[in-house]
């Protein structure tokens, strides 16, 4: 068993995120937060890579 440092649940098993630009180990449903956080910070990252003529990965 591992506790998630996201919300302080007992897991089976810990996610490895990338929460800004440090990993993490959160369960899944803090995981699927972070992602959703983390895409936020993907798009406006993208948004800075189009104004530079730079195509995203997407
Ligand atoms: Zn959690």
């Amino acid at each position: 068993m591992a506790t998630c440092k996201g919300c302080g649940d007992e897991v089976d098993a810990l996610v490895s995120v990338k929460v800004d630009g440090k990993t993490r180990k959160l369960c899944e449903d803090c995981a699927d937060r972070a992602r959703e956080e983390g895409e936020i910070q993907e798009a406006s990252e993208a948004v800075v890579q189009n104004m530079m003529g730079f195509k995203g990965r997407r």
